[in-house]
């Protein structure tokens, strides 16, 4: 591929994207580059009058985006990226700058003064570079670009504007429509970079990396005349801009700490004592240094992780956050009492609560408590996105199966058979399904988290093409819901196994859609319901590679070509914690694994599916179709 030389002089740096736009970040990983998503917090807001033209409004809001994310990484304590790429897209017309719209009469005015015309779309761009320096400052320097495509809109009729509003896609987009969507039918013509349209110009920006890396012998001729004289070198101080690695005494620190740690292993210690060990191993300038304290703020939150979450899991269990809803404004002995609780424990729990922002307090002589906004969303009961299910779950099935990693780590199988005291042949029928508690838990657990994640998996494509769907494995049809609910013109089954759809008429009135049936079946043997879309909501990682063929088999028999998979799962690309952390749940949990977006690609190509698209939805889930070829 022409473009890789390029791209891999990225390979082993730490690249961050100051954007969460999907489409951006869906060009970037289709051209093969890794890195770190650390959406700016840079707030849009500069005077665009101060601009001579309207490029360099984008080139300006570009470049103080990925600033604001390369200055907040260190100061947050974590690693100095080597690289940060900000973008701001923008469409002009008749002098004016379109940004996203606000609602829906916004999107209107834009999409009417786009009707019929030719505008401009600027998309600037601005790329931090660091560079460290031998006395621990780092500079920084900055390179950028703008890349301007023109685009023609057809008249636009009343009724096919509000119909494109109705579909609810112009709202988080420059100018207030999508091209590579439904926007696409309202375009005559493009000249320029596609994809600087959809909202990153890849292939500009992969010439200025070829100047930064591969042309210019050092640096800084990247800052001066061949980026367009618009690179401009930044020295900053080092409280700002501390690079991890810098610290003096940390190299030759490291290399006699290994030495003599080894030294100690094998040598129990007869002539040296443990503290003068340590001494040697760090001596007194890494203790005292910045880079020390740095160190042990990442390295204690690791290990104190589970108290969070089993405080948060354990307040949830008792209702707290339900009681303090009713009843604001308790203090710690009205709560104890109400929750049948001791004075002392509920009092701890109380104030952990509040120092975790699930709770706050008014009056610290006499505190009571009333719960945050955090708390008010994700852990009532009768919040729409209450995850009150989810976190059940994780206490009573999930948090059991962690504590036994070790063994599972060791056999590198799931410990069910520890926790639900059976061997399990199936996982599903044989344990989680084996006791009604534990089903109705596990149902609750998926019922919860997609209503949190489920529209965005559903929004991630144009399904426009499809008219039925059949969720497989679909519980207690949320999925299905949020489907139906984003899709007007589709219908969806719902395929589980019958104990799944006897026990889902529980949950029926939070979906009653007519558009959704269900059917009871094992998606291992029964024939399968016949749809244009088979959805895979985390079915595939609850198994091994044999049965998902097994599984993709049956779905491929039952496609025509246009049919398309869609799977929805969180993929490891990225090295998250999120999603490592994930995988390592899968393993104590489940016979499967999550998997990459090749690997997922693979598979389905086994079985004849191609034209495979991702959308990382930044809702812990990524989602993924495939056409049957
Ligand atoms: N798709 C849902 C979601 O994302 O919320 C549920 C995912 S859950 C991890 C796995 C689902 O697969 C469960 O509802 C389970 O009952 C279903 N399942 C497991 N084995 C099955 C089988 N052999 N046939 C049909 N469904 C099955």
């Amino acid at each position: 591929m022409v473009l890789n030389p390029v791209i891999s002089k990225l390979a082993g740096k730490l690249v961050v994207l100051a954007s969460s736009s999907p489409r951006r970040l869906e060009i970037l990983r289709n051209a093969g580059m890794c890195f770190e998503v650390v959406p700016s917090r840079f707030k849009e807001t500069l005077d665009k009058r101060l601009f001579k033209a309207p490029q360099e409004y984008a080139v300006e809001t570009a470049k103080q985006k990925a600033l604001e994310v390369a200055r907040r990484m260190p100061c947050d304590h974590r690693k100095t990226p080597d690289i940060v790429i900000g973008a701001d897209t923008i469409v002009t017309v008749d002098g004016m700058i379109l940004e996203k719209p606000r609602d829906k009469q916004d999107a209107y005015r834009m999409l009417s003064s786009l009707s019929g015309k030719e505008h401009s779309v600027f998309t600037g761009v601005a790329v931090v570079l660091y560079h460290e320096k031998e006395n621990e400052e780092v500079d920084y320097q900055i390179v950028d670009f703008y890349e301007e495509t023109k685009v023609k809109f057809a008249d636009l009729s009343e009724d096919m504007l509000w119909e494109y509003i109705d579909s609810g896609e112009p709202m988080d987009k420059a100018g207030g429509y999508g091209i590579q969507a439904l926007g696409g039918m309202l375009v005559e013509y493009v000249h320029g970079d596609f994809l600087n349209v959809v909202g990153f110009p890849l292939n500009h920006f992969c010439k200025q990396l070829d100047i930064i890396y591969n042309r210019s012998p050092s640096s800084s001729d990247a800052q001066h005349g061949s980026c367009r004289g618009d690179a401009t070198p930044c020295p900053v101080s080092s409280t700002l801009l501390r690079p991890s690695t810098t610290h003096t005494a940390q190299p030759s620190c490291n290399k006699s700490g290994h030495a003599a740690v080894r030294h100690a292993e094998e040598t129990p210690p007869l002539t040296t004592s443990r503290g003068q060990l340590i001494n040697e191993i760090q001596g007194r300038e890494f203790e005292d240094s910045e880079e020390a304290r740095k160190d042990l703020q990442r390295i204690i939150p690791l290990i104190d992780g589970f108290k969070a979450s089993k405080a948060l899991f354990t307040a949830s269990k008792f209702g707290m956050f339900d009681l303090l809803h009713r009843r604001p404004a308790l203090d710690a002995a009205q709560v104890a009492h109400e929750l049948k609780t001791s004075i002392k424990g509920t009092e701890r729990l109380l104030e952990a609560c509040v120092s975790l922002n699930l709770l706050k307090t008014q009056n610290s002589e006499a505190p009571v408590y009333e719960n945050t906004d955090l708390a008010k969303r994700f852990l009532l009961s009768d919040a729409p996105w209450s995850l009150l299910g989810h976190i059940a779950h994780y206490n009573d099935t999930v948090w059991p199966l962690f504590n036994h990693l070790d063994s599972a780590v060791q056999e590198g199988n799931h410990q069910h058979h520890k926790v639900f005291g059976k061997k399990s042949g199936d996982l599903f029928q044989d344990t989680i399904y084996s006791s009604q508690e534990i089903q109705l838990r596990f149902m609750k657990a998926m019922h919860s988290i997609t209503k949190v994640t489920g529209r965005a998996v559903a929004t991630a494509f144009d399904l426009s093409a499809f008219k039925t769907a059949c969720d497989l494995g679909g519980c207690t049809g949320t999925m299905a819901s949020e489907f139906t609910r984003a899709h007007p013109g589709m219908r969806v089954t719902v395929f589980d196994l019958p104990t799944v759809i006897q026990m889902s008429q529980h949950f029926h009135p939070l979906c009653a859609e007519d558009r959704v049936t269900f059917v009871a079946g094992d998606f291992f043997k029964d024939a399968l319901p016949k749809a244009d879309l088979y959805i895979l909501a985390r079915i595939l990682h609850d198994w091994s590679d044999e049965k998902v063929h097994a599984l993709l088999g049956r779905i491929a028999d039952a496609c025509t070509p246009g049919c398309a998979v869609l799977i929805a799962e969180t993929m490891l690309d990225e090295h998250s914690p999120y999603a490592t952390l994930q995988s390592l749940n899968m393993l104590v949990n489940t016979e499967g694994l999550e998997r990459t977006q090749r690997q997922y690609a693979d598979l389905l190509g086994k079985h004849g599916f191609g034209r495979e698209s991702r959308v990382h939805t930044m809702n812990f889930l990524d989602a993924f179709i495939a056409y049957k070829l």
